[in-house]
């Protein structure tokens, strides 16, 4: 310790106290003192000075030693809070001492640390390396560094990187810890990002160069080499100008400088491959900075595949045979056309290109076009429009329009095409009137075969009733034969011009049915009772019978049902020589509101072959060409039936075995009678009843309105079995004539009359003014038309009703009890008289005085089904 102005404010005290001391005391003892004695305070002095020196010195020492303290402090809270680990191992790799850092990032408290080895808190990969580098540490090796990692629980391992040096004579090493995760993550980021950019960079089609501010390639990516077939190394250097072919290279200096001001985008030059072939591509370019230093970028774009496109429409557009166009968006102005546009239109490229289709006359409604335009600018795209064009020499073309906005450099076009239909639009148009000739020509083949039925069934009508008449009469055995057979030709001639009307009724779509209320039961009893006749005639058994539950009261087309039923019983009764014919009928369960009924007509006859039955319903079948003139018949009946039962709703089918018989079955959808009650009443079980006894109309007057001699003969002959007193009118004018001067019960009318026709007299009869005696007086048309249509201008006219010629007995006299007889008109009321019959004879027998009497061989049994 150095003495002096030097040291503290305490041993500057002492000093000043001991010097004090010093000053004294030679006075006190120099008078009277020995030399010893003389010594002797100034010992004691000197003694007092070194303690008071000593005294001082323990106060600096104490001062130090404080001081001391202080710094070591202040150097072991630097220890512990600094940044990175410090850590004191052995040369054996045991951890002597940690510093707080070092423990936090070992994730374990200091105070547990001494004593353990340090590789057990490294991941087991990194303990190889560590032990390498505290042996190199150790050996005196400097600048050593090491990364190792850190398992970390749950989670990612932590990444260290240490650093360590020798101490205490290579006894020891102190390691430096630093944490490297962050500092590792973003590395490892920034590799990534370097291998993406990369990959991108030589994915890219575009060809990217990069070169020094003088213009030569410091790098250019794989585009570049297969594109132009360089290699990388001769690339490298190479002037870019250098890539276009020799010719262009000074005009591409031009572009690039022109670029670099700003002035241009881009340069549309090609480049050059190895080969000398050249690369159509647009290039772009611009300076820029490429790891810290100045360059230029640049970008070519290839085109090839564009141009390749480009040409490919091109080729299309120009050559295709259907008229194209492109116009300009939004002006709409012709940019280009195609050939065939000129051709079809005939107009020249010149006339056409820059002007807009309005000032062309092009579309003969504008208006349409627009709408056309307009759909196309908002979806992108129509589809198949017509639209009517003008050429230039003003003939009208129909076209079907298709078009789409396209992009082409930058602009928005049309491109429109245009399929000319004109000769389409044509054939549809002639196809449309041969269809309507063609169904004017239908019409008039039904109308002519209707009014042929009428000129056939006229005279007919005459046979027939004649014979009938003949026949009435005495005749010799050979004569009635020879009737006979001349009514039974007649029957049948008849039968088939009614067949043929009917086909050709439905073939011209005309036969509609009527809707009408009827009893089941009578008109069943109706069709049984001409066919149990003919049985009997043959022999045959006839069984008739109906279902339990079978409705009674229904509405539909009562003739039209029958005439199926009358169809399948008679071929039924042709084709079978002995057994039985049944007929039943039911309904199907489940049918609803309107019921669905099923018939059946059974015979014990020759049968169908399997493989015929498919054909059978067709027009003009039969089983084999030998039937014709074995059992007559055209082929037509079974036709005709599947026709009225489909226009029924229902089927028609066959089951059959050849030799042993048929069935013939089909249904029919028809409404329950208007008056619910009735309808709701089903068939009675059948009991045998009694014939009908014939009407009585007891001196009413008929006023009969008919033309032709003949029908008048055979009208007046059966009028007057009923006990009528009948007056002929010759046509209308007469009939009028007639009402005028007396009263009548009931008015029959032929339709078609020279002079008035029945239609025109029914008008004038119905007139108040004409002064018939009474105009309300029911008028029955007797009509030859059995079409629908006539019988509702009947109706329409002021008739009544309707019967069918020629007249036979049966109809007649379900009309005429409708107006003679007392009581409400019911329908078919004739037959109910006799209650419900059973095997009753042919409503007409019993008129021409033949007894009721005709049975079949066996009385039908109730509910005979099959
Ligand atoms: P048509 O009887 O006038 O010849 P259809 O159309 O009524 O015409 O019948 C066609 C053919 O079907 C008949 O010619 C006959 O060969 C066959 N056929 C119809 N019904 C029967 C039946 N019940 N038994 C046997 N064959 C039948």
């Amino acid at each position: 310790m150095k003495r002096g102005e030097s040291g503290s404010p305490a041993s500057r005290e002492f000093r000043k106290r001991a010097e004090k001391v010093l000053r004294e005391s030679p006075a006190r003892a120099t008078p009277a003192s020995t030399a010893q004695e003389q010594n002797l305070p100034r010992l004691v002095n000197e003694l007092q000075v070194h303690q008071i020196e000593l005294e001082m010195q323990n106060e600096e020492l104490s001062l130090a030693r404080d001081e001391a303290a202080t710094l070591l402090e202040k150097y072991r809270n630097l220890y512990d809070s600094a940044p990175a680990g410090y850590f004191t191992l052995d040369a054996g790799g045991v951890i002597r001492q940690a510093n707080l850092a070092g423990a936090s990032l070992l994730r374990v408290p200091r105070e547990d640390l001494a004593g353990r080895r340090m590789a057990l808190f490294l991941a087991t990969e990194s303990r190889r390396a560590f032990a390498d580098f505290v042996d190199g540490v150790m050996s005196g090796q400097r600048g050593l560094s090491c990364d190792v990692s850190l398992p970390r629980e749950g989670g990612e391992a932590a990444q260290v990187q240490l650093r360590g040096e020798a101490v205490e004579a290579g006894r020891e090493c102190r390691i430096v810890m630093t944490d490297v995760t962050e500092r590792k993550r973003s590395e490892e980021a920034l590799r990534e990002s370097e291998v993406n950019f990369r990959t991108l960079f030589e994915a890219i089609t575009d060809l990217v160069m990069v070169g020094t501010p003088d213009g030569r390639t410091l790098f250019t990516n794989a585009a570049v080499t297969r594109t132009l077939g360089h290699t990388p190394d001769e690339l490298r250097g190479m002037a870019i100008l250098d890539l276009h072919p020799p010719d262009k290279r000074l005009e591409a200096e031009k572009i690039f400088a022109a670029m670099f001001r700003g002035e241009r985008e881009t340069c549309p030059l090609p480049l050059a491959r190895k080969d000398g072939s050249l690369v159509p591509v647009e290039t772009r370019v611009w300076f820029g900075r490429w790891s810290g230093v100045d360059c230029v970028f640049g970008i070519s774009k290839d085109l090839t595949a564009e141009q390749e496109a480009q040409q490919r429409f091109e080729r299309l557009f120009r050559n295709n045979p259907a008229p194209m166009a492109l116009s300009t968006l939004p002006d709409r102005r012709f940019s280009d056309v195609n050939e065939a546009f000129l051709k079809v239109l005939g107009f020249t490229r010149d006339e056409i290109i820059g002007k807009a289709s309005p000032e062309l006359g092009l579309f003969a409604n504008e208006k349409e076009q627009a709408a056309v335009a307009r759909i196309l600018l908002v979806d992108g795209r129509v589809a198949d429009h017509e639209l009517q064009v003008r050429r230039k020499d003003g003939a009208l073309l129909d076209g079907l329009f298709s078009g789409e906005v396209i992009s082409s450099q930058g602009r928005q076009h049309f491109l429109t095409v245009m399929i000319d239909i004109t000769g389409r639009k044509q054939a549809e148009e002639e196809l449309r009137l041969a269809k309507i000739a063609a169904e004017n020509a239908s019409l008039a083949k039904s109308l002519f075969l209707a009014n042929m039925s009428h000129e056939i069934r006229t005279p007919m009508n005459g046979v027939i009733g004649m014979v009938g008449l003949l026949l009435d009469g005495d005749l010799d055995p050979k004569q009635r034969h020879f009737a006979e057979l001349a009514r039974a030709s007649g029957e049948s001639l008849l039968s088939l011009v009614n067949d043929i009307l009917d086909l050709s009724k439905v073939e011209a779509g005309k036969l509609e049915l009527e809707e009408v209320d009827f009893d089941l039961q009578k008109l069943l009893d109706d069709v049984g009772a001409t066919v149990a006749v003919q049985c009997k005639g043959k022999g045959l058994l006839f069984l008739c019978s109906s279902e339990d539950g079978t409705p009674r009261r229904l509405r539909g087309d009562p003739h039209r049902l029958q005439q199926v039923l009358r169809n399948l019983l008679g071929n039924a009764l042709k084709f079978t020589a002995a057994g039985e014919v049944a007929l039943g009928a039911g309904v199907v369960p489940g049918g609803g509101a309107d019921p669905l009924l099923r018939f059946r007509v059974r015979d014990t006859g020759i049968g169908i072959p399997s493989q015929r039955v498919e054909s059978l319903f067709q027009n003009f079948t039969q089983v084999d060409p030998s039937t014709t003139r074995k059992y007559g018949g055209t082929g037509l009946g079974l036709a005709i039936s599947r026709h009225l039962v489909s226009l029924m709703g229902g089927e028609i089918g066959v089951s059959s075995r050849e030799g042993k018989g048929s069935e013939f079955w089909f249904t029919a959808r028809l409404h329950r009678a208007q008056d619910e009650a009735e309808a709701a009443r089903p068939l009675p079980a059948r009991v045998p009843g009694k014939a009908i006894p014939g009407p009585d109309y007891g001196g009413s007057r008929v006023l009969l309105v008919e033309d032709n001699r003949v029908n008048q003969v055979v009208a007046l002959a059966i009028l007057g079995r009923m006990g009528l007193s009948v007056e002929v009118a010759g046509n209308g004018l007469e009939a009028v004539e007639a009402l005028r001067r007396a009263r009548y019960d009931v008015v029959l009318m032929d339709v078609q009359m020279p002079e008035r026709d029945g239609l025109d007299a029914t008008a004038a009869i119905r007139d108040s003014r004409t002064g018939a005696l009474d105009p309300a007086v029911p008028i029955v048309a007797m009509t030859a038309h059995a079409m629908q249509e006539d019988r509702k201008r009947c109706l329409a006219a002021g008739m009544n009703d309707y019967v069918s010629k020629p007249i036979g007995p049966g109809p007649l006299i379900r009309v005429l009890d409708r107006y003679l007889r007392r009581g409400p008109p019911v329908e078919g009321e004739v037959l109910d008289r006799g209650g419900e019959i059973v095997d009753l004879p042919s409503s007409g027998s019993c008129l021409e005085g033949t007894d009721g009497g005709v049975r079949p061989e066996r009385p039908i049994r109730p509910h005979e089904g099959h």
